[in-house]
């Protein structure tokens, strides 16, 4: 994408549907904060970092190592990241950063298996519109992203979320 924002939505969306239950508040919102931290990569444009480099934006913060790499260090320091369900959707939350970014239509593909190749990626099919860097949200440019990234990522997000709540009601009413 995106917005930084719609990148948090997915995880809390999909903590949502599985319910407190399995997904604590806690491991729900470090799995948004891990959703939106490959884009810390816009800090390298200020150090002179190359947008095409393995370490521009897009690059090695976006790939499945990176996720792994996060996720495995968060729960060295955090004992509830280490239940599998929780490492898990720790895992998944980083990783769906650079997978949404794939599904954009601009901007340089995802470096999704760095460091094994430094391919940028993009998915066959990439119906976001890609945000603007340094983005000026009340352009036009701006409003056409959003209404994009609700469209494939809110909406979506609330029908997983509201389906899984809904769901976990109709086994949890007795009767
Ligand atoms: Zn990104």
């Amino acid at each position: 994408m995106s917005t930084i924002m719609s990148h948090a939505v997915v995880p809390l969306a999909a903590a949502v549907a599985m319910g407190p239950g399995r997904i604590s508040p806690k491991v729900a919102i470090a799995g948004a904060a891990l959703a939106m931290l490959p884009d810390g990569d816009v800090l390298g444009f200020r150090f002179g970092i190359d947008y095409a480099a393995d370490w521009g934006h897009r690059g090695a913060t976006h790939s499945l190592v990176f996720a792994g790499l996060v996720t495995a260090a968060l729960a060295l320091v955090w004992r509830e990241a280490r239940s599998t369900l929780a490492a898990l959707f720790l895992y998944l939350s980083a990783a769906s950063h650079g997978l949404f970014d794939m599904l954009t239509d601009g901007g340089l593909g995802v470096a999704l298996y760095w460091p094994f190749e430094t391919t940028r990626h993009f998915a066959v099919f990439t119906p976001i519109r890609v945000s603007p860097i340094g983005a000026n949200f009340f352009s036009a440019r701006g409003w056409e992203t959003m209404l994009s990234e609700l469209r494939w990522v809110w909406l979506p997000a609330l029908v997983i979320a509201q389906a899984g709540w809904f769901a976990r009601r109709i086994r949890q009413s007795p009767g």
